[in-house]
C-alpha cells in the first residue's frame, strides 16, 4: 500500500472505532481510546506523518469523554491533515452520516 491506500484505510478505522465509540464510556475505554490514538502517533507506517500527527496530539489532547467529543476530535485531526496537503476541509456535521450511516 502507498501513503494514500494507508491513509484512507486508517481514517476509516479510526472515524468508525469514533462513531461506534460509547456515548457514556467507562474509565477503561477511555484509556483504550487514547492509547490507540497515542500509538498511531508512534507506529503510523510513514514518518513524516506520524511525527507531524505526534505533534497534533501533542498540542491537541485527545477528547475521549463521550463519542460526541471523539469524533469531533478524529474530524479535526483528519481536517488538519486536509489542510497541510491542500484538501477540503471535511464538514464535521456530516460525520455519523457518514462513518455510521445515520446521526446516531
Ligand atoms: P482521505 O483524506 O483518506 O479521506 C477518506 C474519506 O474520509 C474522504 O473521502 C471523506 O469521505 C472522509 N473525510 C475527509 N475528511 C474528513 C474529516 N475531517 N473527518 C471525517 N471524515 C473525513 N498523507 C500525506 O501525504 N502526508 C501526511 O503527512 C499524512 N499524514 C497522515 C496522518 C494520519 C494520522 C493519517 C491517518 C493519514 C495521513 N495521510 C498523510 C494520508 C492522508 O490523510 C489521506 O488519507 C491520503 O492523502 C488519501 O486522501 P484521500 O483524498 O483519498 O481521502
Amino acid at each position: 500500500p502507498d501513503i494514500a491506500d494507508i491513509g484512507q484505510a486508517s481514517w476509516t478505522l479510526i472515524h468508525t472505532t469514533a462513531a461506534y465509540y460509547p456515548s457514556d464510556p467507562s474509565e477503561t475505554q477511555q484509556a483504550q481510546a487514547r492509547n490507540f490514538i497515542h500509538a498511531l502517533a508512534h507506529l503510523y507506517p510513514c514518518s513524516f506523518c506520524r511525527r507531524d500527527f505526534a505533534d497534533y496530539v501533542k498540542d491537541h489532547p485527545v477528547e475521549v469523554k463521550n463519542r460526541q467529543l471523539f469524533t469531533q476530535w478524529t474530524c479535526d485531526a483528519h481536517n488538519d491533515v486536509n489542510q497541510k496537503l491542500g484538501k477540503k476541509v471535511f464538514d464535521c456535521s456530516l460525520f455519523m452520516q457518514r462513518w455510521r450511516g445515520s446521526q446516531h
